[in-house]
């Protein structure tokens, strides 16, 4: 029995496992989807924040406009009907302003009834901008959690498997290992295979007679097809 060839072959094991560590590290989605969604939610947000307040304040505005126009409407015509004023052209220029306010005024009840709409439509889509913020932001915050939690996990365990690796191959032989490793390299990570019954388990070659006498009286062999190490259990 090669026991060379059966620590290699433990190597192997080690080191597929530590392929698979990493693999899985590199497929892990840090999030990056998921932050656009909350940034852009965010923005929207904003956006929808700066119009209620723009709508708000016009509302406001025209508020203040429709009362001072209906203060004077109201001394005006106070005035037009008090008596005291008594010079015809002075009452037609008074009659003038009256009316003139009253198309202001009715001007201004439209313009506060749509502004009106305006900001109770904006309220209601800066609250749903909120929830949307909110809810795209969690989603993100736990998805980040989640991830920096199973990175920590493959990132220990990749150590671990390191460590135990690197115990195993200073107890493998310098020579067969250095071979292993080389055909590695050239193999697709893959550099020891096993024989199960006359054949090759990776390439599935059927070993010829002599190589077969070879592996079982204890020589290292290669695949005469995949050039991969063979090992036999028991040989
Ligand atoms: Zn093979």
């Amino acid at each position: 029995m090669n026991s060379g060839l059966k620590q290699i072959y433990e190597l192997q094991k080690m080191d597929i496992l530590l392929a698979q560590v990493v693999s899985r590290l590199r497929k892990l989605d840090s999030g990056e989807a998921l932050k656009q969604a909350a940034e852009a939610a965010s923005l929207q947000y904003e956006k929808t924040a700066a119009e209620h307040k723009r709508l708000t304040a016009d509302l406001h505005d025209a508020e203040l406009e429709l009362r001072s126009v209906e203060e004077k409407l109201k001394s005006y015509e106070q005035k037009l009907w008090s008596g005291t004023v008594r010079n015809p052209k002075e009452l037609e220029n008074l009659e003038k302003e009256v009316h003139a306010l009253k198309r202001q005024r009715s001007r201004l009840d439209e313009r506060v009834l749509q502004l009106m709409d305006a900001v109770e439509a904006s309220q209601k889509a800066l609250e749903q901008a909120r929830q949307q913020k909110e809810e795209t932001e969690q989603t993100y915050h736990k998805h980040v959690e989640a991830y920096q939690a199973e990175k920590r996990k493959l990132e220990a365990e990749g150590v671990r498997l390191k460590g135990e690796r690197q115990k195993l191959a200073s107890q493998c032989d310098p020579s067969l290992l250095q071979r292993y490793e080389a055909i590695r390299q050239r193999h697709g990570g893959i550099g020891i295979s096993r024989v199960e019954g006359d054949s090759c388990v990776v390439c599935h070659t059927r070993l010829s007679a002599s190589a077969l006498r070879a592996i079982k009286s204890g020589q290292v062999v290669q695949c005469e097809n995949c050039q991969r190490l063979l090992y036999m259990e028991g040989a």
